[in-house]
């Protein structure tokens, strides 16, 4: 069976859901050949990292969350500087530039790539590329970017937890930043009012010009530098322009149709996608989510590490003849998130959407906004299912982590009970 590759185990993708599910595989006993597909040349790198590594706060050496030993201990057959272009899972088929790989059990983990809608290019410059955040290769170029004494003024499209990333790289290289954001605050789908106008407050403080509730219409390659025209009908000039509308699940490899595909694969409590053999983790995947019960990708590194993990058990268990263990199976995860720019923090974790069956309870003191989210239950009680906070100070250890750290358990706890 080994000789022809047909009980080799395919990872398509080399970050943390990649990694973890080698990690699980190893650790539930699987012997046989892993064989990884990697798009770059270089090891597993943390995404989250990237921003600290562009504004000078991380080495390149510390966005490698894995030692090179750690690394062999998984006897990992790497296949670097090789991506995957087309996935076959009728015919348990990989292919890439390097040839054709059979396999028995495939687990996809390619995560996602940033995606750039509505950004309306730029005339007189057809070529130019907004900056972008994920890869080691984004952050060599935003690092760049920041170190170049002609860059002065930088403007971040988008809100998210990205864009805000960069704004905060952008604050840390001395760089003069506007955020320009669709949505009327910061932090699109993470925060409620309350809670996003504390922040707001804090990054206007620290010189963060904010243009709320509007978009880039145009942009105009000049002698000045980039003249962007917002859809208000401002006009103002900036050196380079990043953009964060979002990302996008790497899955252009999976052959059409072969495999259950909404926002991305839909898996279940293994991680096993429509196919049999084909299990997904990470950012490409959409496993249940706690508070709602449905499936939707939460694309953060626990989850992606958590679902890796789950795979590698599972399939080693299947290999092996027999079933994954019922206690081994993820019942779903919930979407966190902290953030800090400059000494202001956000934490959420849960849901931010608030249907009549939910009310919102706020407290505010000198220093920090709660937002806690509650929904009644059938037996006339209730569940808190979201919060969102945020402190004017950072401090590891402070009251605003300690409480973030309670609220998110309170919620899991909810679920679990549910
Ligand atoms: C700037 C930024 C900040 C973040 N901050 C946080 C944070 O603070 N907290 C948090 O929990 N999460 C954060 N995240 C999200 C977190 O990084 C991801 O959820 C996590 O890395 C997902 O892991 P993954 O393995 O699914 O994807 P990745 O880590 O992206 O790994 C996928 C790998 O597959 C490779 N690949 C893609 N296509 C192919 C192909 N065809 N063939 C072979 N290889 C391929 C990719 O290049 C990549 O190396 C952040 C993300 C970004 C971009």
């Amino acid at each position: 069976m080994q000789a022809n590759g047909q009980s080799e185990v395919a990872i398509i993708g080399y970050g943390t859901a990649g990694v973890n599910a080698a990690i699980g595989l190893r650790t539930a006993g699987y012997e046989g050949v892993i064989r990884v597909f990697s798009d770059t040349d270089i090891p597993p790198y943390s995404p989250i990292l990237t921003s600290y590594y562009a504004s000078g706060e991380k080495t390149y050496e510390e966005c490698f969350p894995w030692s090179a030993e750690e690394l062999a201990e998984l006897r990992l057959e790497v296949e670097a500087g090789a991506p995957v272009t087309e996935l076959d899972p009728e015919a348990h088929l990989i292919t890439t530039a390097k040839g054709t790989f059979p396999y028995a059990k495939c687990v996809i983990a390619t995560g996602s790539t940033p995606a750039c809608w509505g950004f309306p290019g730029v005339e007189g410059d057809e070529a130019f590329e907004p900056i972008v955040l994920r890869s080691m290769e984004n952050a060599e170029r935003l690092k760049a970017v920041l170190e170049d004494s002609t860059c002065k003024r930088m403007l971040v499209s988008g809100a998210s937890m990205v864009a805000l990333k960069t704004v905060e790289a952008c604050l840390n290289k001395g760089v003069k930043v506007t955020l320009v954001g669709m949505n009327p605050h910061v932090l699109d789908f993470n925060a409620l009012p309350p809670i996003a106008e504390r922040f707001e407050k804090g990054l206007r403080e620290k010189g963060v010009e904010l243009k709320l509730g509007q978009v880039i219409k145009s942009v105009k390659r000049t002698d000045e530098g980039l003249e962007v025209t917002f859809s208000t009908g401002d006009v103002d000039v900036f050196d380079q322009i990043s953009v964060s509308h979002g990302m996008k699940s790497n899955l252009d490899f999976v052959k059409p149709g072969s495999l259950e595909i909404d926002r991305a694969l839909v898996v279940d409590e293994f991680m096993r996608t429509s196919d049999p053999d084909v299990y997904a983790a990470g950012d490409v995947a959409q496993g249940t989510e706690l508070v709602s019960g449905q499936k939707a990708i939460v694309g953060i590194w626990k989850n992606a590490a958590l679902q890796g993990a789950c795979a590698g058990r599972a399939i080693a268990a299947e290999l092996a003849g027999g079933e994954p263990a019922p206690e081994c199976a993820l019942k779903g995860s919930i979407a966190t998130n902290t953030i800090a720019v400059n000494g202001t923090l956000f934490i959420s974790a849960g849901t931010m959407a608030v249907t009549p069956e939910r009310r919102t309870d706020l407290r505010e003191t000198d220093d920090m906004s709660v937002l806690c989210i509650y929904e009644a239950m059938p037996d006339g009680g209730e569940r808190l299912v979201g919060f969102n906070l945020c402190c004017d100070h950072d401090e590891s250890g402070s009251v605003a982590y300690d409480l973030g750290a309670m609220l998110t358990l309170r919620i899991e706890a909810a679920c679990k009970k549910a």
